[in-house]
């Protein structure tokens, strides 16, 4: 395995068809090292990873600390809280400033759509995009082919459904373009005003009726009501969304044994998901969480290893390239 010309990860479009396909591949390999009694590997000894984190973040930012870790990457931790961002520093100096300390890597999450983008003009380093505004959040969209292909065999002509504040999702953004790209039929399933302005740049169909749909496709993603996003009422109340879009327990039942129902979390149980679907045998959440690592472990070592890297052995022992 060799370090490729791709140099940062901040959209699935930059990754492109062959680039899923090599991440979900590579991601192969490190579940089966996640899956060892000692699931670490020496290949990314001596690099750094920093974590530059201007939005919460439970997942991603503790599944790319695992993933880091499990690679024996050395991690800087950076808490914008407690940060010099708070006596005004831009966000040019705070990443120069890291940069300047010697990393190979920067996991950035920002509010606003480009940020990531913006900083690879500033650094040598790698940028890796942990969730850009509503723009985008590529490793989600890795995690999630990597488990629905791991669930269903593949993604080519399956029909998934995205349900709900598809409007404010970065997810629904890279997802759209992920599955798309791996074959699969979009459907989206929202009231108007929780649709994106313009469909134009999307290959998908529309629907406004979760009851429609739901016999219908292979896959329910559910997204969560984005209220920190939203600055007007944009349905007339949370229940009244629950019970027109809410994956209720009387909708679920109408699944077919085999639709697997997908959630990126943070869940709001009893909003967009009725309590106890998440733990039904075709829900999926926790696999998420779980090959969420493995895929962060694939995207970090195809932006940083080199040829000149060891490669590691069944054993976990490191064996030389
Ligand atoms: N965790 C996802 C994100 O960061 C989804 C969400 O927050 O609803 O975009």
């Amino acid at each position: 395995m060799s370090r490729t010309a791709q140099r940062h990860l901040l959209t699935i479009d930059d990754l492109g068809v062959e680039g899923v396909q090599r991440i979900l591949r590579l991601t192969d390999s490190f579940v089966e090292v996640s899956e060892r009694r000692i699931p670490k590997v020496p290949v990314l000894r001596g690099r750094t990873v920093a974590w530059l984190f201007y939005e919460d973040s439970t997942r991603t930012r503790l599944s790319f600390e695992t993933a880091a870790k499990r690679l024996s990457a050395d991690s800087m931790n950076f808490s914008v809280g407690s940060s010099a961002v708070n006596k005004g520093e831009s966000l040019r100096d705070t990443v120069q400033t890291i940069e300047a300390m010697g990393v190979d890597a920067i996991v950035v999450r920002h509010k606003s759509a480009g940020a990531p983008k913006q900083i690879t003009q500033w650094l040598d380093a790698s940028v890796i995009n942990a969730g850009d505004g509503w723009h985008a959040h590529p490793t989600q969209a890795l995690l999630d082919c990597y488990t629905l292909r791991a669930r269903l065999g593949g993604i080519d002509g399956r029909r998934i459904a995205i349900v709900g504040d598809i409007k404010h999702s970065r997810v629904a953004r890279s997802n759209i373009a992920a599955f798309t790209a791996l074959g699969a039929e979009v459907v989206l399933v929202a009231p108007p005003t929780l649709l994106p302005p313009s469909l134009v740049p999307f290959d998908v169909t529309v629907s406004h009726s979760i009851d429609e749909v739901i016999g219908e496709v292979d896959v329910v993603y559910l997204l969560r009501m984005q209220l920190e996003r939203m600055h007007e009422a944009l349905v007339p109340s949370l229940r009244e969304y629950t019970a027109t879009y809410g994956l209720t327990a009387a909708r679920a039942r109408r699944l077919g044994p085999d639709t697997v129902v997908m959630h990126p979390g943070p869940m709001n149980r009893g909003v967009e998901v009725a309590a106890d679907v998440p733990q039904m045998p075709n829900a999926v959440v926790t696999d998420q969480v779980r090959n969420g690592v493995a895929v962060r472990m694939a995207v970090l070592f195809d932006l940083l290893a080199t040829e000149a890297d060891p490669v590691f052995g069944d054993d976990g022992e490191e064996t030389d390239a």
